[in-house]
């Protein structure tokens, strides 16, 4: 280096010089440890410390001194530490900086005799973390007693921000640093929403963003860069709420929203980001590094409300990364063949935009076993499974993983005897729905010859040849919303006509139930305006809309009477709380109907109206209105979500409550019984109508006819031809009037000594 630039060099202040340093090490060839033993000495050298030393986190959840300068040599890879113990442990827990004159009298210090640290009192370690995952420690030391100044701290931590980006990166891999296999088995445990098995690569619905550039070239450059990309996110989100009044603007989707508002256009965040990179940062590693320092300060903070606005941010850094880096979404030509989808959540409509692609499961590190993407999975047939609290420190995309959907099992990069026990399960499986589909043609008869009608429930087009498939005798409940919500407009009355003729044609004369439109709540239409609510699900939904959108309402009447020309229809409305609300809803079809005829418009004749039971309060509807309705469906999901009291999108709530609980049954009990007073055909649609056991329960109670989805008929019909009716309804009688809160163990022991069949063969 020529001494004038030496000199200039040295006047620059220490983060910049020593990530100029950096770069020009990393420009160089150096493979992992021996650029790792580069880069704590030359931060040794540039901040005038005894010791450097770099420790990561291995996927045991252990810290290994992987390079160090001032300590024993002979102690990388050799002396480890718990995430947890010793003062590089706790910084790595709390990823929390330690600053102290006086290290073995700080708390928590705990002496590793392998690296001669005792002599260093004074220390300072700093989490190297990206997207608010610990990848490891960046310590120095000296002999004196100090305590570093804050310029100091900043410049570490600069400087673990790079090493995060060039060890995730895989500029240095953290299988070279610390000699690990990465790629070993790990198993997580989750809920089943749905089950199954899938083997598959795992696809990131929000990929990570990966920041290739680190350290600024031109700190000027930089800065317009994060001007520019922050004006971008400003105005993607200022529009964002412009149109937000469409969307239903309670809830999480509006705190997002409000949040993103609030830090777009925080001052303190903007300088904090520009003063990232004046020390020298890229402008994308400068958002990696202020994200991480809010998310160190906001972890600590005991309030769960702002612990969870956490997410939220993270959210907003992303956006701005994407716009930074041009990343976006992987797009369906980069997408592998078979694909475990891994999310923080989803929508229904976002999962179902994935059914078009090679899809085979499902893992949502949040999620609900009864959410509508819960039943999208379930009518894909694939498995789902949710509460993944740790996910996101486990994979990557790209990574080959198999879902046991049986145990609630994510098994990232399995062994190999692993995936093959999972593939000949796999092939088991579809020997076991071969034998099944054998069934497919006999009729669902007890034993004791009583006839059940086993229908199932559709909503996308991928459905329609499962109709013959599975063997149903119909179509028991058709979400006619789902073919809205992966839309962007509206579809016109034509387009709707001519899906529901397709249904019908599916079905080759069996009964079809089109249920209308059933959104609010977790089914948002991107084009349709919602008002701001506190509690969707107890809101304007369902038949409510259909009842303030009459237009609305006579599109998709008039949609179903002309596509039905030649066949029966069988309609049905959502969510009806009062006999009333039906009654108006029937007149404004009937009123369709007859302005249709007087038009001489072709359409069908043949009409069969009915409701869905889903609201307590319908079951104590006058008896007329048992007698109006030309049949009722119960919508189990949302009759028990309204029945307990318990959403049945926060699986923290809805798994305490299911059709097992005595209360609800005695509830049924009292349905059915109005039914059969008034001659009234009842349905049960909800998701339990899909599984052995609580179809039998419901099939005790009183009802003939379920509908589920398609793939759970055969196993289900297995089921009831082999029991004798009138001994599972008197079982069940006994159980329901006894005193036990959940009746599942006691039934199911009872269904297992009387041999029934309500397992796989
Ligand atoms: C129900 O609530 O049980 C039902 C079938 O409707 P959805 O799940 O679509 O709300
Ligand atoms: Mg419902």
């Amino acid at each position: 280096m020529n001494p004038a630039t030496d000199i200039q060099n040295r006047e620059l202040p220490t983060s910049i010089r020593l990530l100029q340093d950096l770069r020009k090490l990393m420009a160089g060839s150096c493979n992992g440890q021996d650029c790792l033993n580069k880069v704590v000495r030359l931060i040794a050298r540039n901040m005038n410390t005894d010791v450097c030393s770099v420790y990561f986190v291995r996927s045991d959840k252990i810290l290994e001194l992987s390079a160090t300068e001032g300590l024993k040599r002979e102690a990388v890879h050799k002396a480890t530490l718990p995430i947890g113990s010793g003062l590089v442990g706790l910084i790595a827990e709390n990823a929390r900086v330690i600053n102290t004159d006086n290290a073995p009298l700080t708390k928590g210090y705990q002496y590793l005799p392998e690296t001669g640290e005792e002599i260093f009192t004074s220390f300072v370690g700093v989490p190297i973390q990206r997207l608010g995952r610990v990848l490891g420690v960046l310590v120095v030391q000296n002999k004196t007693s100090r305590l570093y100044t804050p310029v100091e701290v900043d410049t570490l931590e600069t400087v673990a921000m790079v090493l995060a980006e060039i060890s995730s990166t895989g500029r240095l891999t953290r299988q070279e640093i610390t000699g690990e296999d990465l790629k070993q088995q790990t198993i997580l445990r989750g809920t089943v929403a749905t089950e199954g098995i899938a083997i598959g690569t795992i696809v990131l619905h929000e990929p990570k963003i990966e920041v290739l550039n680190p350290i600024a070239d031109d700190i000027q450059y930089e800065q317009n860069r994060l001007e520019i990309a922050m004006g971008a996110v400003r105005q993607n989100i200022d529009y964002l709420i412009g149109t937000a009044s469409r969307l239903n603007k309670k809830g999480e989707h509006h705190d997002v929203l409000e949040t993103f508002r609030m830090f777009a256009h925080d001052d303190g965040w903007m300088r904090r980001l520009k003063e990232a990179i004046d020390s020298g940062l890229s402008a994308e590693a400068a958002v990696e590094k202020v994200q991480s320092q809010i998310r160190a300060r906001l972890a600590r903070i005991p309030d769960a409300y702002l612990r969870e606005r956490l997410s939220d941010m993270d959210d907003l850094a992303n956006r701005l990364l994407r716009e930074l880096t041009g990343q976006n979404k992987l797009n369906s030509g980069d997408l592998p063949d078979a694909i475990i989808l891994v999310a923080r959540n989803i929508g229904p409509a976002e999962l179902l935009e994935y059914s078009r692609t090679g899809l085979k499961g499902v893992i949502l590190k949040e999620g609900a076993a009864h959410s509508h993407a819960a039943i999208v999975a379930r009518a894909l047939n694939i498995p789902l499974l949710v509460q993944l609290g740790e996910i996101e420190y486990e994979l990557d995309s790209g990574d080959p993983a198999l879902i046991d959907g049986e145990q609630g099992l994510l098994i990232i990069h399995p062994k190999d005897d692993i995936s093959n026990i999972y593939k000949e399960k796999l092939a088991l499986r579809a020997q076991q729905q071969a034998s099944l589909r054998e069934l497919r043609d006999l009729p669902c008869i007890t034993q004791d010859g009583v006839k059940i009608s086993l229908l199932m429930n559709a909503g996308i087009l991928a459905d329609l040849p499962s109709i013959i498939e599975s063997g149903a005798e119909g179509v028991g409940l058709y979400r006619t919303e789902l073919q809205f919500m992966i839309r962007s407009t509206f579809p016109k009355r034509e387009e709707q006509a001519r899906l529901y003729r397709q249904v019908l044609e599916a079905a080759k004369g069996r009964p079809v139930t089109f249920r209308t439109l059933d959104i609010g709540a977790d089914k948002i239409l991107p084009y349709l305006k919602l008002h701001e609510e506190e509690n969707p699900a107890l809101g304007w939904r369902a038949i409510r809309v259909g009842l303030d959108r009459p237009l609305l309402m006579k599109m998709q009447f008039e949609a179903m009477l002309r596509g039905a020309t030649g066949f029966p229809l069988r309609v049905m409305f959502p969510m009806v709380s009062e006999a009333t609300e039906f009654i108006v809803m029937r007149d404004r079809f009937l009123k369709t109907h007859a302005e249709l005829k007087a038009k001489e418009a072709v359409c069908t004749d043949s009409l069969e109206i009915g409701a869905m039971l889903e609201t307590p309060s319908l079951a104590y509807a006058p008896d007329s209105f048992y007698r109006d309705v030309d049949f009722l469906s119960v919508g189990g999901n949302d009759l028990l979500q309204f029945f307990y009291a318990a959403d049945r999108n926060n699986d923290l709530v809805a798994q305490r409550y299911t059709i097992f609980n005595a209360a609800f049954l005695r509830f049924l009990q009292t349905i059915i019984s109005r039914a059969v007073l008034n001659n009234t055909p009842i349905s049960f649609c909800g998701e339990a109508a899909g599984h052995p056991l609580p179809a039998l329960l419901l099939t005790a109670l009183g009802f003939r006819a379920l509908s589920m989805r398609p793939a759970a008929i055969a196993l289900v019909k297995r089921t009831l031809r082999s029991v004798t009716l009138a001994e599972v309804t008197q079982k069940v009688n006994a159980l329901v009037q006894s005193d036990t809160a959940n009746i599942r163990e006691d039934f199911e022991k009872w269904v297992q000594e009387a041999d029934i069949a309500y397992r796989l063969p």
